[in-house]
């Protein structure tokens, strides 16, 4: 993906929907990723390795907490900014956008909104610079998509707990300088809590063998009797509504962050179908061709709209997290549609390096997957329409 020749697309005039500001923060984002990431990312999701390197540029374009405001480092942009940087990284790699949604949404959000003024004076900042890395402690070996059942646990022991159990699938834990972990107290009640690389009895194994988000590092969260400080613990914030509202934050950078996906393979396929010459015309004037892209372009125009309506909801508080489902489930499965069409149309050439398609098609394997699993979202949606509660 050396030759970045991206250009954007945008059938249906959804530009207008923007303000000035908003397209100068995709414009400085664009640029930054086809400077600095798009001539290495190929390399480095085929070594399966972390462009760590990347942390201090992703911090200067704003991609760390992009709503987090400025007494705390952050730039304190709208939700439509936070879901424009997402799209142009994830235009790049989903694990890209995934290292930042996590910073954003899954450490420096719950740190924002439900730590002490001492902790977040303390994280926030470097956070926001991408001197400090973090990750977010939920899915369990045992507990996915029910994370209520979780064991991990933490006992009082004065001035600290211990704590004890184990995360799996957790981005960003290799290299993380912190992580906000859940955790169930002496009363079955979950607690988040800030668990700091260093804590004797803690290690963070990286998980090996992933054929998607190659780029992005994946690992373990193990707990051996670990002494974390309860000044590390966030007073106030009890239950599952704690990490769910993280998540929530999250899976709304997500869609807007797929569409960028979904936006390059178009893109590449466009192009190429103008280019590829066989029975002596371009392919992209054979009718089963232009079907694939004209039905790309149509779901792609449909999820621009969808995500543009969700960040006006999300600027007024308004944004419902059954609403934010949809736009998730949505907006992945059409971005993996359309990975998986435009990788035909590419023949041969789609399953190389030499095209972003099919890098994005596995990487999104994990994205419809994390941060509630494709079918999770659709029963979000089903019981939302009947009142019924199909999940159990
Ligand atoms: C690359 C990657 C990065 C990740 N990063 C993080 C992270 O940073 N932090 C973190 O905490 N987690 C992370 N996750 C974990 C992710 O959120 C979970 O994988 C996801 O929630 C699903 O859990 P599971 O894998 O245990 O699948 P399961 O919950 O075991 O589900 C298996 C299948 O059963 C289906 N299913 C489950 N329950 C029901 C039901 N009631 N009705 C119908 N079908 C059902 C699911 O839809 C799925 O298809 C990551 C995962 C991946 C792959």
């Amino acid at each position: 993906m050396a030759d970045d020749r991206y250009q954007g697309h945008d059938y249906y005039l959804v530009d207008d929907l923007l303000t000035e500001e908003h397209k100068l923060i995709r414009e400085t984002v664009r640029t930054w990723v086809k400077q600095n990431v798009s001539p290495i990312i190929e390399e480095y999701a085929q070594k399966a390795e972390f462009p760590i390197h990347l942390l201090k540029g992703l911090g200067e374009i704003g991609a760390f907490g992009p709503y987090i405001p400025a007494e705390y480092g952050g730039p304190g942009l709208d939700q439509i900014s936070y879901g424009i940087i997402m799209q142009e990284l994830e235009r790049c790699d989903s694990g890209l956008r995934s290292t930042a949604s996590v910073q954003s949404s899954l450490v420096m959000f719950p740190i924002w909104s439900y730590a002490t003024e001492a902790q977040k004076q303390k994280w926030l900042p470097k956070l926001a610079t991408g001197e400090l890395l973090g990750c977010f402690g939920l899915t369990e070996p045992d507990h996915g998509s029910n994370p209520n059942g979780m064991v991990t646990n933490f006992k009082d022991a004065g001035d600290h707990v211990i704590l004890n159990g184990a995360k799996m699938w957790i981005s960003n834990a290799p290299f993380a300088d912190i992580a906000v972990v859940w955790a169930k107290d002496e009363e079955g009640t979950i607690r988040g809590l800030v668990v700091e690389r260093g804590m004797e009895g803690f290690t963070t194994p990286t998980t090996h063998g992933k054929w998607s988000l190659r780029a992005s590092a994946t690992g373990e969260l193990v707990f051996d009797n670990v002494k974390v400080p309860k000044a590390n613990l966030f007073p106030d914030i009890r239950g599952l509504k704690g990490p769910l509202s993280c998540l929530n934050s999250a899976r709304y950078g997500i869609a807007w962050g797929a569409l960028g996906a979904a936006l390059d393979c178009y893109d590449t396929a466009l192009r190429y179908s103008k280019e590829r010459i066989q029975f002596g015309k371009p392919i992209g004037s054979f009718q089963l061709q232009q079907k694939k892209l004209a039905e790309m372009i149509t779901e792609i125009t449909k999820a621009q709209l969808l995500v543009w309506r969700l960040g006006v909801l999300k600027n007024d508080h308004r944004a419902s997290p059954q609403q934010i489902s949809m736009a998730k489930r949505n907006n992945v499965e059409i971005a993996l549609r359309t990975a998986r069409e435009a990788r035909q149309m590419l023949g041969g050439m789609g399953i190389t390096g030499e095209y972003p398609i099919m890098r994005h098609m596995m990487n999104l394997e994990s994205v419809v997957t994390y941060e509630g699993t494709h079918d999770i979202h659709l029963l979000i949606t089903g019981m939302d329409v009947t009142g019924f509660n199909a999940f159990n």
